[in-house]
Order: C-alpha cells, then structure tokens, then sequence
C-alpha cells in the first residue's frame, strides 16, 4: 500500500504571473535571488501585486545556502505579521524561503502565512517538493528539511535570461531527479510516468534550450520537464547520485546540477553493477539494469538485453554532455587532486548518511561510494 498526494495548485504558462494580483493587504516576504534584483525582473513581477499589501524583500541569496541565510531572512521580516512567503529564484532561493517558512512557522512567526514560489530556473523541482536544502558549512552537509503545501506558478519567460552553463547544469539536475527517481526502490506506476515525461523532454530539449537560450518552446518544456521530475522524485525520492552530490557539493562548490551530472554514470554504472572497463560485462543486478534497459528503450536506443541497455543509457547521457560542453569529471571542473584526497572519505562517510541514500536501489557501503566518487574524479 502507497499514499501519494498532490496538493500542489500549478499556474502554468504566460499571464500566471497575474495571479499574484489577487491578493490584497497581504505582509509579504519576498525571497529573491539577486540576479532578479538587478536584471530587473524582480521588479517587473512585484508590479503585479496590488498597492495595498506591504512588501519587505530579502536578495541576500547565496548558492547552497547555508542556515544563516535562513536566520537573516526571517529577521529581515521583524515584527510584521506575515502571511505570504514568495520565492522567486533557482533552487537556492527557493529553498532558503521554505526553510524560512518552516523555521519561522515552529517559532511561531508567520503561523498563517502560505507559500509562492516562482522559480526562475529550470531545474531542481524544488517548487513542488517538501524538500528544503540547506548547507552546514561547519560541518559540510547539506540537510533535506521537509516542508509541504507550496503554490508554485510557471512562466518559462523568465528563464530566458539563464545562461548556457547554467541551463546545462540546472537541465541536467532534472534529469538525474528523473532517472534517480525510476530506479528509486519507492518507484510507482505514478513516478514513473512523471519521470519518463520528463527524461523525454530533456533528452529533446535541453541541447536545444542550451544552443539558443531564446527558444521559447525549449525553455517552456524544460521548465515543465523540470516540474514533472519534482512532481516523480517527490513521492519516489530519490538516491546516491544526489547524496554523492549533497556531500560533495558542500565541501567542493560545485554547481549542483554539474554535480549531479559528472557523478551520473558513475553511479548508473554501479547500481546496475556492472564495470565497463571489465571485458566480462555482467550486470549484477538485472531488475535495476532492466529499468535502466527501460530508460534507453524510451531514448530509442535498442537496448537488447539490460547490459547493453544500461551502456546504451550511459553514452547517450555522456552524448548529451558533449552537447552542453560540460566536464564529465570532477578534476576536468577543477577540483585539485589534494583536496580530492583530502575530503573523499568524508564524502562517502556523509553520503552514506544522506536522506536520499536509503531509496537508491543498489544499498552501498561506504567504501562502494567512495570507489564511485574515485572514479568521478
Ligand atoms: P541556484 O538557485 O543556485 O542558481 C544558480 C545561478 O543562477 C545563481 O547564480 C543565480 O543568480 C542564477 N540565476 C537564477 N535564475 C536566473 C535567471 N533567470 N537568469 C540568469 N541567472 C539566474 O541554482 P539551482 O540549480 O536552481 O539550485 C541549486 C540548489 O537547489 C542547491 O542548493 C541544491 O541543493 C538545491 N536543490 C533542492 C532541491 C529540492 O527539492 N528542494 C532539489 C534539487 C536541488
């Protein structure tokens, strides 16, 4: 038996925006990324909100927030009672106002206040999922907080403005929730068909949005692909791709979704345990290679048994970063090899606690992870 709920009210599409100027004598705290700030648009989409409601806005946003950000967000808001939290970025600004939300909300400030969010890249899903993540940098962890009941709204416009490197990273964090999301052992009927959506729409678009960044259409499927996989991994969760990624990006500072590409393969590879550079290619755990044989089939690759399924997924994914011109390993991006070596088992250490380790399908081992990241690099 499985529970799966989705509360979430999406406003999709040109004009949503004007969704906002239903609200009146409203307290809003708007948590917005910086770039938003200057380029502009941050104001363009305050001017929907009617004059009657009193706006405090906080751009103190950083990459992969860390909790002080979270503690000068809600002190930003002083005393004002507020009743709506409005988010409007990319996976980091989004989830520094839900950890506003959710810590405010325990302390007992905000207590009626719903959440907006507007995100302004096409990635992390973070808009319909109940995760929030925040970095501990004393301790170099990102931690998943759970929060719930957002109103997300979608308008592609405003992704028109992301450059190629970040549409690459951001297009290819989708892709990871997606598939991490099928092979997940809490894959549904449900996921599946969201995550499958969205693996499409990413293998056909994302070069696309990446070659010209003005393509409306690229920019609007991958803005929904990267909704759909937030909508899959959501209820399915997701697996080590993401917990190598959580670890690693804490203590390296790497874009996330460059990350969670560079490791991708890797990690593909492992589940289905199978070592491409052993002449004796077995796949020892077909059920999970199958799905991942699935996964090519969708790609139009002919996948014939699950071994060359998994290699057909992992060249087209590696085709897919040749197209974005993204570094496929961890040195290529620039991490130094001493601070590789300094931090590597820390690392493992740290994935095999993360909250996305217990769903992945393959249950590893410190040392497994560690070889994983070894070969990442
Ligand atoms: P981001 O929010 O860190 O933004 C990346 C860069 O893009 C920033 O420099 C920002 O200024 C810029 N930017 C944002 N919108 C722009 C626009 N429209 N035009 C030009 N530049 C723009 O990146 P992200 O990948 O969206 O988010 C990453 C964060 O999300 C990480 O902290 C990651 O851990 C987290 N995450 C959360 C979830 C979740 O479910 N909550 C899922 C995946 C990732």
């Amino acid at each position: 038996m499985y529970k799966i709920s989705y509360k979430t009210e999406l406003h999709v599409g040109k004009g949503a925006l004007q969704q906002l100027s239903h609200y009146k004598n409203e307290h809003i705290l708007v948590v917005a990324d910086p770039f938003l700030k200057t380029s502009g648009t941050l104001d363009a989409i305050l001017a929907n909100f009617d004059d009657s409601n009193d706006i405090v806005v906080f751009t103190d946003i950083v990459p992969d927030p860390p909790i002080e950000t979270v503690v000068a967000g809600i002190k930003s808001a002083g005393d004002k009672p507020i009743s709506i939290v409005l988010s409007i970025g990319g996976g980091s600004a989004i989830d520094a106002s839900k950890a506003m939300y959710y810590f405010a909300k325990k302390q007992g400030a905000f207590s009626e206040a719903i959440l907006i969010a507007i995100p302004t890249t096409s990635g992390t899903g973070s808009e319909v999922t109940s995760f929030s993540v925040i970095t501990d940098a004393e301790r170099g962890t990102k931690y998943p907080l759970v929060t719930k009941e957002i109103l997300p709204i979608l308008d592609a416009d405003l992704v028109l403005s992301l450059p190629g490197n970040i549409t690459a990273d951001t297009g290819m964090d989708v892709l990871t929730h997606a598939i991490e999301a099928y092979v997940s052992t809490k894959a549904t009927d449900f996921s599946d068909a969201l995550a499958e959506k969205a693996i499409k729409l990413v293998f056909e678009y994302l070069p696309k949005a990446y070659k010209n960044g003005q393509d409306v259409e690229a920019r609007e499927k991958m803005h929904a692909a990267s909704t759909l996989a937030g909508m899959a991994f959501n209820t399915a969760y997701l697996g080590i791709n993401h917990s190598l990624a959580h670890a690693a990006g804490a203590k390296f500072h790497v874009p996330h979704g460059r990350l969670n590409s560079i490791l991708m393969p890797h990690v593909i590879q492992y589940n289905a345990g199978i070592e491409f550079n052993n002449r004796n290619r077995q796949a020892t755990d077909k059920t999970v290679a199958s799905r991942y044989q699935d996964i090519a089939k969708l790609l139009g690759c002919s996948a014939s048994s699950p071994v060359s399924g998994v290699r057909q997924l992992v060249e087209a994914i590696k085709k897919l970063q040749r197209k974005l011109e993204m570094p496929t390993s961890l040195r290529e991006y620039g991490v130094k090899a001493d601070a590789f070596a300094q931090y590597k088992v820390e690392i493992s250490e740290a994935a095999l606690h993360d909250g996305c380790t217990p769903t992945n399908p393959r249950v590893p081992t410190a040392e497994e992870l560690l070889k994983v990241l070894e070969k990442a690099f």
